[in-house]
């Protein structure tokens, strides 16, 4: 489904992304994990033009593949957000919209789709992640669980190809993380294809199939989820697995 490689990235003489490279399957979901600051959060939002890399390649199945260099016009990152949607860290959402209104912005305003449509989809995505009452009121008056579930609902109204977490739960209190895990377990279950950057490593063994880890800019081990976490094999992986896990 998508196709990653030699993805370089620098702010200013900060060389946060050395040459990344991996793939996700249709159906696949990929764990993006590794010590603060090793560049996985810049990765993801590259995958979708928010940052713009300095080189290397991004391709979707189907699409043309999207080629960096010094000079690369952001415009042409446009086809990769046609193809993926962003959940963020923290939820993101326009606090004078409802949470109707939020959700059915993009779909409407961006995608032009049929009101109608876009309507009933919202309203079945809604009550999907248990949302149905809330579908009028504003952002502000929900707990963090609640705002995080429209952040997902808001992404999967765009259709994407792939869903791009970045930390998901590292925002909430502790006891709403849970309620937010679940959402995302069943759309992996349902066979959605997502990369998610998470420092939950219980949850990605959980719910990854494969588990890329970072450190220092640099892709150290890919592997099934249950062998990254489980036996490592790179001594640096091995010493974040052991203090984490
Ligand atoms: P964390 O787990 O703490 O979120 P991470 O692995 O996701 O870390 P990034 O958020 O990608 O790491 O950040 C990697 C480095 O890039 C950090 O040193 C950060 O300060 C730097 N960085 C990220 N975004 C920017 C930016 N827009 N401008 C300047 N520096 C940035």
């Amino acid at each position: 489904l998508l196709a990653v490689a030699g993805l370089h990235k620098s702010f200013g003489a900060n060389q946060v992304l050395k040459g990344i490279d991996f793939t996700v399957h249709a159906g696949e979901v990929v764990a993006l994990i590794g010590p603060s600051g090793s560049g996985k959060t810049t990765a993801l939002r590259c995958l979708n033009g928010l940052e713009i890399p300095d080189a290397g390649t991004v391709a979707f199945a189907g699409g043309p593949e999207v080629s960096f260099s010094a000079g690369f016009k952001p415009k042409k990152a446009q086809i990769l957000r046609q193809r993926s949607a962003m959940v963020f860290q923290g939820h993101h959402l326009f606090p004078h919209l409802s949470v109707l209104q939020n959700v059915t912005v993009g779909p409407l305003e961006v995608q032009k789709r049929p009101r109608a449509e876009v309507m009933e989809q919202a309203t079945a995505l809604l009550a999907r992640v248990g949302l149905a009452d809330k579908a009028q009121a504003y952002p502000n008056s929900l707990s963090g669980g609640q705002q995080q579930r429209v952040g997902i609902v808001r992404a999967l109204m765009l259709k994407p190809d792939l869903l791009l977490f970045d930390e998901p739960t590292s925002a909430l209190d502790p006891e709403l993380v849970g309620e937010v895990l679940v959402v995302i377990k069943e759309l992996a279950q349902e066979g959605w294809s997502m990369v998610l950057v998470t420092h939950e490593l219980a949850f990605a063994r959980d719910v990854a199939d494969t588990v890329v880890f970072m450190d220092g800019g640099v892709v150290v081990e890919t592997g099934p989820a249950s062998q990254v976490l489980a036996a490592p094999q790179n001594p640096r992986t091995q010493a974040f697995v052991q203090r984490l896990l």
